[in-house]
């Protein structure tokens, strides 16, 4: 990166130009004096190139073969005699024809950008073109020269010399300013450019970890998916002949007995169901989630949901109330994941609502625009600025819960899967911390929304939006 640097490249002077208005710039600079100007860069290319005046006369003697040998020779010292760039001296060369010219080097920061051609002129001793001339070439003829001698400009050398500083003065000035302004770009280009590369390689960098990652997840999800199946077999043997003891087909059992299978039966159950949600989010998580779509009569399975939790709800003493709209939309979704989600946000609310406590289920209609682009997250406020979207009808259900509630910073996260807001040893609820994990799966495999309001110690409203079969 740093060795690309512009403070470590050589600059060009065409780089530095604005080559167009600066041939303008020359053009108006010659056409004042009636001195032409031309300008060489360090590799010996013609930048600018303006004739006026003699160069007429340089044509007629280019025409003939021995003056023409001679005006290529000074041409070639024009633009390759060695130059002290430092002093920026102005070295005066003197062409066959009794015409001279002034050269100047162009420098900057100490390196050599190219050289500037002032003239040709008649310098005023002579004030003519030589009388040698013709003995070189004696197919010229005096005429014509004469006449093409008048139209050159006639100067003394330290005019010229005076001129030619002024016109080196203005071009420091271009190039000062040309260059400052070129480093300034070029410094931001480079900060730019490296910045990108960095973010490339970080980019690069986190694809690789990802990558990574996904297969340690998809790993993880298999060995679970193989060690819930595994394990589900056994178990619901295990649950099955507990059964038959209770049910007395080993022979009668004394209450003791009879208490310890309840028991068995009842830990039984709660391991089949954590088998249960392991197998269910090891198949969401390898993307197998598979929708039995039908044109779901909401009011059965809600029904169907709030039977399963009825009977922990009137063991804990909690107050239940349900109102389910008479005027639902239709919805085409399926029926066992959409039970599921009730009984997992039911579930919750029983799980984290203290006895006595009130529980209240709404199933209604609901016409407007989707919370946000992401499902669980934002606040009431966040969710009613978003006025851009598209209005949809849903049917929306809502689990709200007078419990323990949720911080507003664990609101999304709960959502994660094994995400519990008290993960400690001691915690006073059981679970496995991927109900609502669940849930939000399934709702969104429903291309629906979910999302909590909560407030700690006031309790928590669960929000699923699906929406209709029209949408
Ligand atoms: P689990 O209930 O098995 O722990 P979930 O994924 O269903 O797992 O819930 C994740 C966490 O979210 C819970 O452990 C709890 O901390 C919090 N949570 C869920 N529902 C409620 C609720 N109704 N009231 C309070 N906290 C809740």
């Amino acid at each position: 990166m740093v060795a690309d640097s512009i403070l470590q490249k050589q600059v060009r002077l065409a780089k530095l130009l604005d080559l167009d208005s600066f041939r303008d710039v020359m053009q108006s600079f010659a056409d004042l004096y009636r001195i032409g100007v031309k300008i060489f860069d360090a590799e010996g290319t013609k930048l600018v190139d303006v004739r006026v005046g003699a160069s007429a006369c340089c044509a007629y003697l280019f025409q003939h073969a021995r003056t023409k040998a001679a005006c290529t020779k000074i041409v070639h010292t024009l633009k390759h005699a060695p130059l002290n760039e430092m002093s920026g001296e102005v070295r005066h060369v003197d062409c066959f024809s009794g015409m001279r010219y002034a050269v100047t080097p162009i420098a900057h920061e100490g390196g050599y950008l190219g050289r500037v051609i002032f003239g040709p002129y008649l310098p005023k001793e002579a004030a003519q073109l030589a009388p040698s001339l013709r003995q070189l070439e004696p197919g010229l003829d005096p005429a014509r020269l004469e006449h093409l001698g008048s139209q050159i400009r006639i100067a003394s050398s330290q005019t010229v010399l005076r001129l030619m500083l002024q016109l080196k003065q203005f071009i420091d000035v271009i190039l000062f300013t040309s260059y400052r302004a070129m480093l300034t770009s070029q410094m931001h280009i480079e900060s730019v450019t490296e910045g990108y590369h960095e973010l490339v390689a970080k980019n690069r960098d986190l694809a690789d970890a990802n990558e990574r990652l996904k297969e340690l997840d998809r790993l993880k999800s298999n060995f679970l998916a193989m060690v819930s199946h595994e394990l589900r077999t056994p178990l619901t043997s295990i649950i099955g002949y507990a059964e038959m003891l209770s049910e007395g087909m080993a022979g009668d059992l004394n209450q003791e007995q009879g208490e310890f299978v309840a028991t068995i039966m009842e830990k039984g159950e709660n391991l089949l169901q954590l088998i249960s949600s392991l197998l269910e989010i090891s198949r969401v998580e390898s993307g197998k989630i598979r929708l039995d779509l039908v044109d779901l009569k909401l009011a059965a399975v809600v029904d169907a949901a709030v039977s399963s939790v009825l009977p922990q709800i009137t063991k804990r003493k909690i107050t239940f109330e349900r109102q389910v709209a008479n005027d639902l939309p239709q919805i085409s979704a399926d029926r066992d994941k959409v039970r599921q989600v009730l009984i997992n946000l039911l579930g919750n609310a029983v799980k984290f609502t203290p006895e006595q406590g009130t529980i209240t289920l709404v199933v209604d209609r609901f016409f407007g625009a989707r919370p946000g682009a992401e499902t669980g997250s934002g606040s009431s406020a966040e969710r009613t600025s978003v006025f851009d979207l598209d209005e949809e009808d849903f049917v929306r259900i809502l689990v709200r819960d007078s419990g323990v509630g949720i911080p507003p910073d664990q609101h999304q996260r709960i959502f994660e899967s094994f995400y519990q807001v008290d993960n400690t040893a001691t915690r006073e609820f059981g679970g496995s911390g991927l109900g609502l994990s669940i849930v939000k799966s399934f709702v969104e495999a429903h291309r629906g929304e979910v999302w909590v309001d909560s407030t700690p110690g006031q309790g928590s409203t669960f929000t699923v939006l699906l929406p209709s079969a029209r949408a």
